[in-house]
């Protein structure tokens, strides 16, 4: 038996979009069949049913109503999973035979438009990587704004830069082509696992791509690099197979240098917690939490990516700070802009919907309400003097024509959807009114017409009544049928009534039958010249929206420096960081109560690059250096920062590497991932990047993780000479003040009383002479006999420590040889020339020490 046509249908579509879940409408449903059923049965628990499809078994199917599609479709991407639309294209009421389908849109995790399967103030990105060589072009595009970037990255073997620009850009969906497939074989799965799952597109091969490209972006065909132009074809070509639609709001490709800002390595933006905490991974107390007050969806995209991509440009930096600095300086100018953008919807997601033709109603009377603002914004930056700010003034349109032709035509309380009317004001098309006033006045026409035949015929029980079947009729009770004018049309005979009508009450009729739909059809077709006239303006509404967009991140910059008293930074180019009373912007504002201590730091590119900072636990060494960092990343977003006075030097990379325990990554053992870590921060920092070092090598044996932490210094002091702040427990370290150049020792301090320790939270020059370990077991509540018995062991073994005053490799060592052979042993340590070993050399004379010393034991 063959399948029933419309199954036929199916099944075409089905094979044509395998990779996807089709979803069939059918009426008010959307309807899966067969396996697609099977899984969409299991992923959203809906029960599986069947149907009669010709075939001797019924087909598997399952189904969800169209008006909650979403919520399914969104729990579907969730999983990776693609979704095809099919429609129907012709009324079921009209169709003559079969109702045409097609598909008409692939929903897939980075291609999603919906609002309320988007998050607002997160841009959802579809990226494209493009590999050959070790070259490597990447594209990525959110369809849901319009934006869309492409970037150019060398590397070394191992992808490492290309996936920390792909954990950068931290799109939903990637899609690759076979070179980069094949060459993710070789990198380690966790470094995968960090990237939203990829697959290998045929779109790569396709031959038309450039062409198309080309042809809607002119600027690519100058781009000289091929990568990225083949990563960005390959894109705009997925989008275009699976948008089904011109994508009008795409206008703009934008090229980013890859080496133009402050890079953030992956283990960076995870420590200094910018947009995820690590104690529950939520928003709360993170810096972009801290920093976003913008008033607009699009302005807090904005500044995420500000924080996503810091500036390294000295010019550009300054370019922003000026506006920063012109709001800050003026109260009522930020409380004027504030309130008029509050008034501003998210422009560029609603273009989208313009694009796609599928802009509600209400929408329109967001933006019409948006760009009524537009004016007052305009004038409220009339006065500024900064470049940035004059140069966003200048590209508002106050879009009036836009304005005003939303404001002429669309109620200001439309319905929903313009499919059941509602939408278009009244006194905007003379016919719509008409037909409006007769639907409203249908009722009163009809009785007018009842009294009048009354009066004329002088027949008192003359009814107009009103059926389905026969409409509107003039109804006269047997009793009166001599009096019935000879004008009067009958429609139906009673058995004691005759019915009739007359010419003006038949086109009374029509009109007000007729007028319900054609008000629908005229209110269509406004509707449709409204959403033709947004299309043509979307070039000009994008450009306002990305204007508000730069006008809002530079406003809420402004705000937060009010609120939170912070000063401008002089960013400078020769290498000297120093920040007078800097504070910890987030912990700062998170402990409202008790005051943060501010500290001061200082760091240049000779005597004081590497600060090695000891002290107890919970002295604030952590909280210290992240400050530090958070100070240069806000300065390099041309931001305001928490201190009394900041001169900041521009900085390439920004590194951190935080202790092994505070780390939770499954799969891999913690000390190796510190490893990996700490290998690439050594390949790729230089003297102009900035590293925060929380411990190093504490996830294996002491010896073992003084040397490693040791021979790390002496490389990133002696070699690279990166800025670099390493908080430690290894007091010895403190040793290489004086004998390795750069080299500076600096101690958070706390006080004893007794048994209990006071924390100044000052850092101050010199190395911590205690632990106190103890006291902080102690603060934590250990039982007392717990810290008793440890303060006695503690002693011992600073009895048995005969050298316990210095504070060295060398006396750790010492205390471990009790034989006549100890004197070679230190002679041949003394003999070492730290300064030329190289961090290998130096393990391995530690090591070959250390055999020689258990021999004597
Ligand atoms: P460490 O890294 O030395 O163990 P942390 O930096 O984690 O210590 O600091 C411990 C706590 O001390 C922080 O959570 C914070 O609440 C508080 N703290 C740190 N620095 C300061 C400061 N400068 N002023 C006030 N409180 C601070």
């Amino acid at each position: 038996m063959p399948l029933s046509p419309m199954m036929q249908r199916y099944m075409e579509l089905k094979e044509k979009h395998s990779d996807c879940l089709v979803f069939f409408r059918l009426g008010d449903f959307y309807e899966m069949f067969f396996d697609d059923a099977k899984t969409a049965s299991k992923e959203l628990q809906l029960t599986l049913t069947g149907r009669d499809c010709g075939l001797t078994e019924r087909a598997p199917m399952c189904g969800v109503p169209h008006h909650s599609v979403n919520t399914y479709i969104n729990r579907l991407l969730e999983k990776n999973y693609k979704v095809a639309i099919v429609e129907q294209l012709t009324d079921p009421k009209e169709a003559k035979g079969l109702v045409e389908r097609d598909v008409v849109r692939i929903i897939t995790p980075g291609t999603v438009i919906e609002d309320d399967m988007l998050q607002t103030k997160v841009n959802n990105f579809l990226c494209s990587v493009a590999l050959e060589n070790n070259k490597c072009g990447i594209a990525w595009a959110d369809v849901s704004t319009g934006e869309f970037n492409i970037t150019f990255i060398s590397y070394e073997p191992g992808l490492s830069r290309v996936t920390d620009k792909l954990c950068e850009i931290a799109p939903n969906e990637i899609i690759v082509n076979k070179a980069f497939k094949d060459a993710s074989q070789t990198v380690p799965a966790y470094i995968l696992k960090q990237l939203k799952s990829f697959e290998e597109s045929s779109v790569f091969e396709e031959p038309a791509i450039l062409e198309n490209l080309y042809s809607r972006f002119e600027s690519a065909k100058k781009i000289s690099k091929k990568l990225p132009v083949i990563a960005s074809a390959a894109l705009w070509a997925y989008l275009g197979i699976t948008q089904k639609n011109t994508l009008a709001h795409m206008t703009q490709l934008n090229v980013i240098e890859n080496d133009e800002g402050l890079i953030l390595d992956r283990a960076a933006v995870k420590n200094l917690e910018l947009f995820r905490s690590m104690g529950d991974n939520g928003t709360r107390g993170t810096l972009l939490w801290l920093m976003d007050k913008t008033a607009t969806p699009m302005g807090a995209r904005k500044l995420r990516s500000w924080m996503e991509r810091p500036l390294r440009d000295k010019e550009r930096i300054e370019y922003r700070l000026d506006g920063v600095e012109e709001l800050f300086e003026d109260y009522s100018l930020r409380e004027d802009l504030l309130s008029a953008l509050d008034e501003i919807c998210d422009i560029e997601r609603i273009c989208t919907r313009v694009a796609y033709g599928t802009v509600l109603p209400k929408e329109t009377v967001f933006m019409r309400r948006a760009f009524k603002k537009l004016p007052d914004v305009k004038a409220l930056l009339e006065k500024t003097k900064s470049s940035i700010i004059t140069n966003i003034s200048n590209e508002i349109d106050t879009l009036d024509d836009i304005c005003l032709l939303l404001e002429k035509t669309i109620k200001d309380d439309p319905a929903e959807s313009i499919r059941d009317g509602g939408v278009i004001r009244d006194g905007y098309n003379d016919e719509l009114d008409l037909c409006r006033d007769a639907i409203k006045n249908g009722q009163s026409w009809i009785a007018k017409i009842e009294a009048k035949e009354r009066e004329e015929t002088g027949i008192k029980t003359l009814r107009i009544k009103y059926n389905k079947v026969f409409g509107y009729f003039i109804e006269v009770t047997n009793s009166f049928k001599e009096k019935v004018p000879f004008t009067y049309i009958r429609k139906q005979t009673l058995a004691n009534a005759e019915r009739y009508t007359t010419e003006e009450l038949r086109k009374t009729e029509e009109i007000i039958s007729g007028s319900e739909e054609k008000a629908l059809r005229l209110e269509n077709a406004i509707y449709t010249y409204v959403r033709e006239q947004l299309l043509q303006s979307i070039a000009r509404m994008r450009r306002t929206a990305n204007a508000i967009a730069e006008l809002d991140g530079v406003l809420s910059l402004a705000l937060l420096a009010s609120e939170r008293n912070y000063v401008r930074p002089a960013i400078n180019e020769n290498g000297v960081q120093s920040i007078f009373e800097g504070r910890h912007p987030v912990v700062e504002a998170m402990q409202e109560q008790s005051r943060f201590v501010p500290n001061d730091t200082y760091l240049d590119t000779s005597d004081n690059r590497f600060m090695v900072i000891t002290g107890p636990n919970m002295a604030g060494k952590s909280t210290y250096m992240r400050q530090v960092a958070l100070i240069t990343l806000m300065a390099h977003m041309g931001s305001f920062v928490p201190a009394r006075e900041a001169n900041i030097s521009i900085c390439d990379r920004l590194f951190t590497r935080v202790g092994a325990s505070d780390d939770l990554a499954a799969g891999q053992s913690t000390f190796m991932l510190e490893m990996t870590e700490v290998a690439s921060i050594l390949k790729n920092a230089t003297k102009n990047s900035l590293i925060i070092l929380d411990e190093i090598g504490r996830g294996t044996s002491t010896f073992d993780g003084l040397s490693i932490a040791w021979a790390v210094t002496e490389y990133v002091a002696g070699n690279i000479g990166a800025k670099t702040l390493f908080a430690t427990h290894y007091h010895e370290l403190s040793e290489l003040e004086g004998t390795l150049s750069g080299v500076k020792n600096y101690s958070i301090t706390a006080k004893e009383y007794g048994d209990d320790v006071i924390f100044l939270r000052k850092i101050v020059r010199g190395s911590a002479d205690k632990s106190f370990g103890i006291a902080v077991a102690n603060l934590a509540g250990v039982p007392k006999p717990v810290l008793t018995r440890a303060k006695e062991l503690l002693k011992k073994l600073e009895e048995n420590d005969i050298t316990a005053n210095q504070d060295t490799v060398k006396a750790q060592q010492t205390t471990l040889f009790a034989s006549s052979n100890m004197e070679n042993i230190i002679e041949e340590l003394m003999a070492v020339d730290i300064n030329t070993l190289t961090p290998i050399q130096a393990i391995n004379v530690l090591c070959e020490l250390r055999e020689k010393a258990k021999r004597e034991l």
